[in-house]
């Protein structure tokens, strides 16, 4: 498999790729019960690039009946622990063996550079998909203390069908960060991907079959959220739906869960998060750099961007003008299908348009750009370009501070003290994540302690690797992904006490 290094590679690749569009329940693409479809467009030009089954809800209760079947039949849950691992590591090798077509594809419907999605997200969806299969025989029940008259077991079992709906910016990524623990506990899902990018979870589903997986274990039903969406979350026969997207949403979700089986819920929600800048840093520079791709990798469509810079005064003129100078050295937006573009359009012309009507109201309220601000050099007029844009005079009640812009802008805000960054940090009703720099020990402990997040980051922004847990505070979520212990969140408790006298 030899990778392509030039844009016109890529078209060509693009050029041959008819990609699957129905729904994918029982190990096969179906048409929509009832025919209906919808139009899935590229960011890039405005064009259509591929016709879509539209799920409604009796896809929805096909979908969890294969589901049920499988789940009823133990064709997977019953499967030796090792068995399954090996399907999940063969799964993983063949999204491996077909990264270029999964790049393209996920380029051409997400609008993100198809350099990023070969060296950011599938080696990230590789190694959580790996990461989980491993962690299958390692899941552990217990024998408590009591006395010679009983036996205690505590054992995990898996739930039975969960519902997955996950957002557009990272569609690979976001689906198997729920997938993949869900699959190695031992259940069965049904994925309803974000309409606007739904192209890869197809391709998802189809090699999970293709390595072994039973089919009717992982179905997908694409369509609208307030339709496919909505209906998988009031299903019955679901007894767990995991959710990456809005805050709005999310709320929705559990009044659904309410209304219906009192399912569990997990939300991964919206973020705004702080990146703080303490007089005492190491390097100015080195942290303008992580910073700046704190907030603005793809295209600052990322739930915990650093889209509030929270600088010591003594700092900030400096900080305003290097901050603009490097990101416009440091980003050329072009093309996705370009190998050299590191910034592409957003997602929709939709999200485009939100976005801008954000920096208007910003600039209305008195905020200033110091960079940016609009379309910029955009490389077409149908692609839903936004250059990187900065904010400076920036109040913590202004909207830019306050609501979630999930575009590439940034706002700055100047502080006296420690209390004070501490203060603007945790004023806003997300948390997921914040950062924090300082060369002084005991200010970064004070700090993380102090900080309302569910991540925080000491001199530098995004690290980590599986074993981190990954979600919010406050309204960013009540969840977490990554990390073993989100496989026993798709597991349930039994407790056995045996009489033996
Ligand atoms: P969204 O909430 O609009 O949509 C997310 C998913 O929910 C989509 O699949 C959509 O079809 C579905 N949906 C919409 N309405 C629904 C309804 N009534 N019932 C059931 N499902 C419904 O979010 P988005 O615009 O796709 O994604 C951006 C949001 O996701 C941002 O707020 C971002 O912060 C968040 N996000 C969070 C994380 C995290 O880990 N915390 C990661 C990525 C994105």
């Amino acid at each position: 498999m030899k990778t392509p290094s030039t844009r016109a590679e890529w078209e060509a690749l693009s050029a041959s790729l008819r990609p699957d569009t129905g729904l994918f329940i029982e190990g096969r693409f179906v048409p929509a019960l009832g025919g209906e479809t919808f139009d899935c467009t590229s960011p890039r030009d405005g064009q259509v690039i591929a016709v879509m089954a539209q799920g409604q809800a009796a896809d929805v209760d096909r979908a969890v009946a294969s589901c049920m079947s499988a789940w009823q039949d133990g064709r997977w849950a019953r499967l030796a622990p090792r068995a399954r691992m090996a399907v999940l590591q063969q799964w993983a090798d063949l999204i491996e063996a077909q990264s270029n077509e999964l790049a393209v594809l996920e380029s051409l419907d997400m609008g993100k550079p198809v350099s990023d999605v070969l060296n950011n997200d599938l080696p990230e969806v590789l190694k959580t998909i790996r990461y989980f299969a491993e962690c299958i025989d390692k899941v552990e029940g217990a024998v408590t203390a009591t006395d010679a008259t009983a036996l205690h077991l505590i054992t995990h079992e898996p739930l039975g069908v969960v519902g997955a709906i996950t957002p557009w910016n990272y569609p690979m990524l976001m689906a198997v960060w729920k997938l993949a623990p869900i699959l190695a506990a031992g259940n069965c899902a049904v994925l309803k991907p974000a309409e606007q990018a739904p192209l890869t979870c197809l391709q998802l589903a189809r090699l999970f079959v293709e390595a072994g997986g039973p089919p009717g274990v992982f179905n997908v039903v694409n369509g609208l959220g307030a339709e496919a969406g909505k209906a998988l979350a009031l299903h019955p026969d679901v007894q767990k739906i995991t959710f990456t997207g809005s805050t709005a949403v999310g709320k929705l979700l559990m009044v659904y869960a309410g209304q219906s089986n009192m399912k569990r819920v997990a939300l991964e929600t919206g973020g705004k998060s702080p990146q703080i800048f303490m007089p005492d840093l190491y390097d100015l520079d080195t942290a303008i750099d992580r910073a700046i791709g704190g907030i603005y990798d793809n295209a600052g469509q990322v739930c915990n961007a650093g889209s509030r810079l929270l600088v010591h005064r003594s700092l900030h003129d400096r900080f305003v003008e290097r901050f603009a100078a490097r990101t416009e050295a440091l980003y050329r937006m072009s093309d996705p299908l370009d190998p050299a573009t590191t910034m592409g359009p957003l997602v929709s012309q939709t999200q485009k348009q939100n976005v801008l009507k954000r920096v208007a109201l910003a600039q209305q309220q008195g905020a200033r750009i110091a960079l940016g601000g609009g379309a910029g050099a955009a490389p077409s007029e149908d692609g839903a370009y936004v250059a990187p844009t900065l904010f400076v005079d920036v109040r913590q009640d202004m909207s830019i501070v306050q609501e979630e812009t999930f575009g590439p802008v940034a706002s700055v805000q100047a502080f006296d003290s420690e209390a004070e960054a501490i203060a603007l940090a945790n004023g806003s009703i997300y948390g997921l994540a914040a950062s924090v720099w300082t060369a002084d020990l005991k200010t970064a402990h004070r700090m993380v302690a102090a900080l309302q997040a569910g991540v925080v980051w000491v001199n530098c922004f995004g690290d980590g690797d599986m074993t981190q847990p990954f979600g919010g505070y406050k309204q960013s979520g009540n969840s977490r992904d990554k990390h073993k212990d989100s496989l026993l969140a798709y597991m349930q408790t039994k407790s056995a006490w045996f009489q033996l006298a």
